[in-house]
């Protein structure tokens, strides 16, 4: 096996603790890749600013990278990263985890792909006078189209159903062109079906049914909205894998940062009870975008396997710290 160099941005808090277990799989797989380590640490960031720019070069030469929980004080690295390297687009793949208590008792197997620009989230405005503020809405055309693609094309792996969704009906201009580019899109992949939905009936059906759904492709804001609120459909918010794409002018996606979509965790940070299941999946995650599809797949799996059968780390109820699950995992990963 041909092994692949990647970038790895390491953080603060936790991050430690996941990344050391990240390579203990690695390890066990038969080091698939090799990490070139770039300590992004607040500390390191504070006392250099040449500390991002290295990170930044390294993921554009290599075109992947694990990513590592980073606290965030005036500059936020996330933010940096999308901006320099162009990354259009987030994909949070969210499952239930068998075994895991909930609110929902179905099964729970869908896919939010979120355009990572834009919206009103560059904050582009100005406040008038004591009682008023404007600020303004941005889409793309390029982003939206790098993200449909992406949809139509997760979702012929999987159950062959795309959903859009925004408040198309109010923001005609910006939600309008969303819609119509995902509806140009759409054309091409005949085989996959396509339906658009207004962004707040979307939510109460993924409530009431969330089996309905396979992939949703959304503006920036709704994404970050319907993320999170997946995740706590499935009882495990912060333990889920993200990743985040940059794309070429023929929408294949050409670099890849994947990380555990969960925080630092100060209030845990050092004692090694961190549940690693978002960092590994996230490598599973870096693996399929490495060439390495089967290997990838069956890291994923292997980390629902270890949980459904009770094998868990103390924030989902059960006693195993953080190396501990990580071996737990590694045996259903590599059978003997
Ligand atoms: P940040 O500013 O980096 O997001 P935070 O203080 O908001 O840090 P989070 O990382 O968002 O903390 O975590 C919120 C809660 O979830 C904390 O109680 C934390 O211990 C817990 N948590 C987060 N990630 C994990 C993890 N991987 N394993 C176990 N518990 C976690
Ligand atoms: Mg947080």
């Amino acid at each position: 096996m041909a092994t692949r160099e990647v970038a790895e941005l390491n953080g603060d808090g936790i991050a430690a603790e996941l990344r050391a277990a990240v390579h203990a799989v690695n390890e066990a797989l038969g080091s698939p890749v090799a990490f070139r380590p770039i300590d992004w640490s607040l500390e390191r960031r504070e006392a250099s600013p040449a500390v991002l720019e290295e990170g930044i070069e390294a993921v554009r030469a290599l075109g992947a990278a694990m990513k590592y929980p980073t606290v965030t004080e005036t500059v936020s690295p996330n933010q940096v990263l999308r901006d320099r390297l162009g990354l259009a687009v987030i994909h949070r793949p969210c499952r239930s985890y068998p075994g895991v208590s909930r609110n929902y008792t179905g099964k729970v197997d869908l896919h939010v792909v979120r355009i990572a620009t834009g919206g009103t989230y560059e904050d582009a405005g100005i406040r008038i006078g004591y009682y008023s503020a404007v600020s303004v809405r941005v889409m793309e055309r390029t982003p939206v189209e790098h993200a449909a693609h992406f949809a139509f094309r997760l979702a012929e792996q999987h159950r062959q159903a795309v959903t859009s969704t925004s408040k198309y009906t109010i923001q005609r201009a910006t939600d309008g062109l969303f819609e119509e580019v995902v509806a140009e899109v759409a054309t091409e992949y005949r085989n996959v079906t396509h339906n658009r939905e207004l962004f707040d009936a979307l939510l109460a059906k993924l409530i009431i049914n969330p089996e309905r759904y396979d992939v949703v492709v959304c503006p920036n804001e709704y994404g970050d909205f319907l993320s999170d609120m997946v995740y706590g459909l499935v009882g495990s918010i912060g333990l889920g894998a993200s990743a985040s794409y940059a794309f070429s002018k023929s929408h294949q996606p050409i670099i890849g940062v994947f990380d555990p979509a969960g925080g630092t965790a100060p209030d845990i940070a050092g004692k090694g009870i961190a549940n690693p299941s978002g960092a590994i999946e996230a490598f599973g995650y870096l693996l399929q975008f490495c060439g390495h599809g089967a290997l990838g797949r069956q890291l994923v799996d292997a980390v629902h396997d270890t949980i459904a059968a009770g094998e868990k780390t103390r924030d989902l109820g059960g006693t195993l710290d953080t190396m501990a699950f990580t071996q737990a995992v590694i045996r259903r990963a590599v059978p003997a």
